[in-house]
């Protein structure tokens, strides 16, 4: 399945396509989750001045954040804070990430690089800096010194600190052990560093300028515009090599980040999503390998239970479900013959 009848992606990137499809609408139901009532979900305050939250709740009109800072809830003030910067830049990320992937799949891949510069080099790394160092990047924000927060002159001026951050950021990654062993620089090089050989940084550049005149990313001509049915594939070959890794990891700072300004995520629900993942992962690289990794946790479980918003019953993914499980974006209930949607964090 596609959004567009006029794909050009070749088929064999399919698996791969559809696996960060999932995963961005796996992001986008953790961003629904973080809300209650169409707002952000609230905040438990700390009960030792009622007396003071009753003004509060008197005068509507008064701004809630800056309430908090000036009666001693700095700690709470922040985390509301925290958690506006990371629901709107979410939203952000996942528009730019969508529209990378549709760009993709006509076959349009200079803009879909010139899409993914965005949410990789800016939104993901103000996620790992909230994560690793939030109160930092609020006082920043807070202060207006945008020279100390701007990602070009956090790259110049304070290289050590960012690495710092990415490298802290991956060590606490849920999905660091899919991850092939990577060097404690491996995201900054990826996705700041012209001069390493597997940068996206090449790419963005070559996307985004018709002539480019640094050594590693030197024009032969115009970029991107001649291009030939080699450099295509190579393009595409480069972008699916990428970027399921990008998203996978993405989504460990968003559930980090989630867990930290929101609340806890059960053992028992990690444990239930993580098997979905990881069986989709290893398929991307493996089919075989993913099947075998499926029917070795169902056999062993029994059952993977599943519940149909459909016909409001309990149903179960079995061995039949298996090519759904890792190539499709449903399963199908047992009781209704619905198909259940599966691309989705389920918060049991
Ligand atoms: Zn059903």
């Amino acid at each position: 399945m596609t959004y567009y009848d006029d794909i050009a992606l070749p088929k064999k990137y399919l698996i791969k396509h559809n696996f960060c499809l999932h995963l961005h609408d796996v992001i986008l139901s953790v961003f629904f989750e973080c809300m209650e009532d169409e707002t952000l979900k609230g905040i438990e305050i700390r009960e030792e001045n009622i007396k003071d939250l009753e003004v509060f709740s008197e005068d509507s009109n008064t701004d809630l954040i800056k309430w908090l800072y000036n009666n001693a809830y700095e700690n709470e003030a922040n985390i509301l804070l925290k958690r506006r910067i990371f629901h709107a830049m979410l939203a952000d990320f996942l528009s730019y990430v969508l529209e990378a992937l549709k760009a993709a799949e006509k076959g349009k891949t200079a803009i879909a690089y010139t899409l993914l510069r965005k949410p990789f080099k800016d939104n993901l790394l103000y996620f790992e800096w909230l994560l690793i160092r939030g109160n930092e990047l609020l006082s920043y924000v807070d202060n207006g010194e945008i020279e100390n927060y701007e990602v070009g002159s956090v790259r110049r001026k304070q290289r050590a600190k960012m690495k710092l951050i990415l490298s802290k950021s991956m060590e606490r990654n849920p999905f660091l052990d899919l991850f092939e062993p990577v060097d404690k620089d491996f995201m900054y090089n990826l996705r700041y560093n012209y001069n390493s050989p597997y940068s996206l940084e090449l790419m963005w550049n070559n996307a985004n300028h018709l002539v480019t005149t640094a050594k590693p990313i030197r024009t032969k001509d115009f970029n991107n515009v001649f291009l030939t049915e080699e450099d295509f594939d190579n393009h595409l070959d480069y972008f699916y090599s990428k970027l399921p890794f990008l998203l996978l990891y993405s989504m460990g700072v968003i559930l980090n980040l989630y867990e930290m300004l929101f609340e806890k995520i059960s053992d028992e629900s990690k444990f239930y999503n993580n098997i979905l993942i990881k069986s989709k992962w290893i398929s991307i690289l493996d089919q075989d390998k993913g099947k075998e990794l499926l029917v070795g946790i169902l056999k062993k479980l029994d059952a993977l239970p599943i519940y149909c918003e459909g016909c409001g019953e309990l149903t179960e993914i079995s061995e039949k479900d298996l090519d759904r499980v890792l190539f499709s974006w449903f399963v199908d209930c047992q009781k209704c013959n619905e198909p259940i949607p599966i691309s989705r964090y389920f918060f049991l």
